[in-house]
């Protein structure tokens, strides 16, 4: 990060998109603490912080007559935890680059802190609008972004802003950077055995992962509703669960692939089936290859739990992400939340654990495991763009 900030405005993009309740209480603070160690590294040098961030999608969840809803999408309801966490009162412009917003940063003193309303209040965010980028710009002297979970997007306050200042006036913050160091010492010649282990919903979301982690991974495991597509291409019977008729074919590709690079894919080889879509379904136990007509495939089975926790056991380094099974529903979580058990064991024996975004976190937050894995990454596509081996504009754009 950059030094020699004393007397400077530091304009910060963070991720402050935090899920709110109906009554706009914060209900996960997560990417609020994240983003403290840079803010407080600009006011400990002694200079003054204008942050901004997006929050929803305000421009796709208008009222009624077209218009933005302000209050519900506002930042403003975060500035009592943020003033909390920091120590100081923040203060907030109640416009994103307007008058309010340039008189407030104007005013801003060493030592203090201003949030911005929301960026996605204004049309030309999303679509990286120059002028309002170069509005951004004016507030500061310079820039830093820290929002690894907007990276991947080339949005006015992301990514277009950093044309506006100097080689030597932008740079990453340090939520980034550890982002970044993270994802590299999974990319970058792991520590071996090295395991990634792979659920979610769909395996199309994740297939291009799949193939860049088939180059250099030891084992992949593979769970959650992808399985599915899998087993299809293994001829297996897969009754009503999740399936991707379109990818079934290069899912087989996939395997073969593997099995030509030594590479270990393996697919659970029981699953937890209910009769419907549902937390209160019925259960049963069975053979992944043969589930039966009418039930579908929701969770890992007890054998596969006992195969993936040994594996992971004997890793070196690992990544996951994506859940194992429908881990909302109690009936269905067990799977996720032995393995998250199973990678934080492996964590405390020495290896390195990267959970790499998006529902994963969740997982492991609610398992309780957090502080017992090496890193939690803040973004889950942009993660996944990331290790697919892309340039992130958000990067690109100050280093
Ligand atoms: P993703 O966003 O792709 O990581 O998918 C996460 C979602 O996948 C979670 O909401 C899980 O409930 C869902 N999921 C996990 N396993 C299954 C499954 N076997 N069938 C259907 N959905 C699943």
């Amino acid at each position: 990060m950059l030094n020699d900030l004393s007397g400077k405005k530091v304009l910060i993009r963070v991720d402050f998109n935090v899920p709110l309740d109906k009554e706009h209480n914060i209900t996960d603070e997560t990417r609020i603490i994240r983003a403290l160690p840079t803010i407080r590294a600009v006011l400990d040098q002694g200079g003054s912080v204008i942050l901004m961030s997006h929050l929803g999608r305000p421009q796709k969840n208008t009222l009624e007559d077209g218009s933005i809803n302000r209050q519900k999408f506002s930042l403003k309801h975060l500035v009592p935890r943020l003033s909390e966490r920091l120590s100081l009162e923040v203060k907030f412009s109640n416009d994103t680059v307007g008058t309010m917003a340039f008189d407030k940063a104007l005013a801003l003193r060493p030592g203090e802190v201003l949030l911005l309303e929301n960026t996605r209040f204004e049309a030309g965010e999303t679509k990286g609008d120059e002028e309002l980028a170069a509005k951004l710009a004016k507030l500061a002297d310079v820039f830093i972004n820290d929002a690894f979970g907007a990276a991947h997007r080339s949005h006015a306050s992301t990514t277009v802003v950093a044309k506006f200042f100097e080689p030597e006036d932008k740079s990453l913050g340090l939520l980034m950077q550890n982002e970044i160091n993270s994802a590299k010492k999974v990319l970058n010649s792991p520590a071996r055995p090295f395991t990634a282990i792979l659920g979610g919903a769909k395996v199309s979301d994740k297939i291009q992962l799949i193939e860049k982690l088939i180059d250099f991974s030891d084992n992949i495991l593979i769970g959650g509703g992808m399985t599915y597509t899998f087993i299809k291409a293994k001829y297996g019977d897969i009754g009503n669960s999740l399936v991707e008729t379109a990818y079934v074919d290069l899912a087989r590709e996939l395997m073969e692939k593997a099995a030509d690079r030594n590479v270990s894919l393996l697919l659970p080889e029981d699953t937890i089936a209910g009769n419907k879509f549902s937390r209160d379904a019925d259960t049963m136990i069975c053979d992944t290859m043969k589930i039966h007509d009418n039930w579908m495939g929701l969770d890992i089975g007890p054998e596969a739990i006992e195969t993936y926790s040994k594996v992971i056991s004997e890793s070196s380094s690992i990544l996951w992400n994506g859940p194992l099974g429908v881990f909302e529903f109690e009936k269905f979580s067990n799977g996720t939340f032995s393995i998250a058990k199973a990678i934080a064991a492996a964590t405390d024996k020495g290896a390195f654990s990267l959970i790499g975004g998006g529902d994963s976190v969740s997982a492991i937050n609610k398992s309780g495991l957090a502080d017992k894995v090496s890193f939690i990454s803040t973004g889950g596509g942009a993660m996944l763009e990331f290790l697919e081996g892309k340039t992130l504009p958000g990067i690109a754009a100050v280093t």
